[in-house]
């Protein structure tokens, strides 16, 4: 009688996670759905996936990618008071904390990712931050970070971040301009944030209102021109909700089973091709932020049926 197989045999999906995702304080009727972290780890524990503990990012990592003055003056609390407004947070211990587990959480995503195939993190795409700025929400870019982190590692030779998020990645694109070995594709709201965009190596300014259709139409194509422009060995993918019809930041008009289309393609992509991806989160923000939850887990849903 054959043995069934033993349990090694199974590759769960790595999650990256740390309690601190959800603890910050911030004041009263703050815009940042931050429930929405825990509310996701609370609803992925009953998902065949292996949640692990995000480490912090180190300064080293972080110095790969940011000026020196800015990452001392972030981690220290020195940071001029325009810039620090321009994030949209109060400065806090807590708040540095959890950007360096969240950062870390993106690398070890990416790392996992080089070595099984797929991984993912429940928070992350602080695509706002530039070298010497933060914000949006964004303090630390975590994708260029562990982008950077990979090469440096020898993970891989040339890094896609391919950012769907409804907001352009500004400071992606800023902090990767000019250079082959981390390509930058942006696909988002043309008239949203920010109103100064920067230019990524391949940028697709959508119209208001855009449905699924066009949406997944344009995708499929955006897809092909990048990989016919780069020959990626790892893909960051930024998965931010923020495209769907009912978000309150967003102004294109996907369903959310256009979402969940929209990251098949983006897994499916890489998956055929057998290129590594590392997903995280995004952004995604409206105050009934229960709303969010069920559009963050079709990316932990659809990697699952990808790769699980
Ligand atoms: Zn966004």
């Amino acid at each position: 009688m054959r043995e069934p197989p033993a349990p090694s045999c199974f590759m769960m999906l790595p999650v990256f996670y740390h309690p601190l995702y959800s603890s910050l304080d911030l004041p009263a009727g703050h815009r940042f759905p931050l429930q929405k972290y825990q509310a996701l780890y609370h609803a992925l524990r009953s998902y065949p996936v292996d949640i692990r503990t995000a480490q912090p990012a180190t300064l080293a990592q972080l110095l790969r990618v940011h000026e020196p003055q800015y990452v001392e003056d972030l981690l220290c609390g020195t940071l001029p008071t325009p810039i620090l407004r321009r994030i949209g947070f109060p400065w806090s211990h807590q708040l540095i904390e959890r950007t360096l587990h969240s950062v870390g959480a993106t690398i070890e995503a990416a790392r996992m990712a080089c070595q099984q195939g797929c991984a993912l993190q429940i928070s992350g795409g602080y695509h706002h931050a530039h070298y010497a700025m933060g914000s949006g929400f964004c303090l630390f870019n975590d994708l260029v970070i562990a982008a950077q982190a990979m090469l440096d590692e020898a993970h891989c030779s040339q890094v896609l971040i391919i950012d769907l998020d409804v907001h352009q990645g500004d400071g992606s694109a800023s902090l990767c301009a000019g250079r082959r070995d981390i390509i930058t594709l942006s696909l988002h709201a043309e008239r949203n944030f920010p109103s100064r965009k920067c230019d990524s190596h391949l940028d697709v300014a959508l119209p208001d209102g855009m449905d699924d259709r066009g949406y997944l139409e344009t995708l499929d194509e955006a897809l092909a021109v990048a990989f016919r422009l780069c020959s990626p060995d790892l893909i960051l993918y930024q998965a931010g909700v923020d495209i769907h019809q009912g978000d309150e930041l967003g102004y294109l008009a996907i369903s959310s089973q256009g979402i969940r289309l929209r990251d098949r393609a983006v897994l499916m992509a890489a998956k055929t091709r057998g290129i590594p991806i590392a997903c995280v989160a995004g952004g995604g923000y409206r105050r009934d932020w229960q709303a969010l939850i069920p559009l963050h887990l079709m990316l932990f849903e659809e990697a699952n049926a990808c790769f699980g």
